[in-house]
């Protein structure tokens, strides 16, 4: 059964949208794409209802199954990282709630996206159909990456992982970018990967961020 969403997207949210906008630019996100892309897109359709008067603060939120929407500025920080172009195909690892794969949709890439949570991952499908935002979602460990799509000029890990994993880098087209936040299940920095040559790539270490843990084969185990 599918079901209803109420979609109202009020000159209050805008209002707060552009609020936030502001914050972001303020602490430090000077990508005019990404800003315009975080003005467009109504947060609060990604959350339940009970949440709305929240969606523009800038914090992470629950979104069910244990999960968390990451925080707006890190949803900006990481598309800030990945310089996305039109027409670029990025692989997202955590679709979650689907608002980082929409900011990315927005920014003219083509998105795939992975979750390895079915009840998320069907309540995501249903949102991203009804909102019309053209996604190719997979359920399933995103730490294998998804090799039938592969390469991808970028990748976007939105859950903490204990080290950076080869099998997507080995995923990523020549001069492609990865950004992954990596170390302890509670603390872990912001990495930017350049695949330098087939077999090297290069990081680069960025600010500190807190996520949810990458669980899979090339991730934590649990
Ligand atoms: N990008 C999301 C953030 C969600 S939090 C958003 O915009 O809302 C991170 C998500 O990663 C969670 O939904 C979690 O279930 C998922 N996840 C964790 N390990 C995973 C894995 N190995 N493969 C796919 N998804 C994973």
């Amino acid at each position: 059964m599918s079901k209803s969403f109420q979609f109202n997207d009020s000159y209050k949210h805008k209002g707060l949208r552009r609020k936030l906008v502001q914050l972001i630019k303020q602490k430090g996100i000077q990508d005019e794409g990404v800003l315009n892309a975080i003005e467009a897109i109504p947060r609060h359709y990604f959350l339940d209802s009970a949440f709305h008067e929240l969606a523009y603060e800038d914090q992470a939120m629950q979104i069910g199954s244990g999960q968390t929407i990451s925080q707006p500025f890190t949803v900006a920080y990481q598309t800030e990282v990945l310089e996305i172009e039109e027409g670029d195909r990025v692989l997202e690892i955590g679709l979650g709630s689907g608002y980082q794969a929409c900011i990315l949709v927005e920014l003219g890439a083509v998105v795939y996206s992975i979750e390895r949570i079915e009840p998320l991952f069907k309540k995501t499908q249903e949102l991203l159909k009804a909102l019309g935002y053209q996604v190719q979602l997979f359920l399933g460990d995103g730490t294998m990456g998804l090799s039938e799509h592969a390469p991808y000029d970028k990748i976007i890990v939105t859950a903490a992982a204990p080290e950076i994993p080869k099998t997507l880098v080995d995923q990523m087209v020549l001069g492609g970018i990865m950004v992954i936040p990596v170390g302890s299940k509670d603390h872990q920095t912001m990495y930017k990967v350049v695949k330098e040559t087939e077999n090297e790539f290069s990081k680069k270490a960025l600010d500190s961020f807190r996520f949810v843990p990458l669980i899979g084969q090339k991730g934590w185990k649990r």
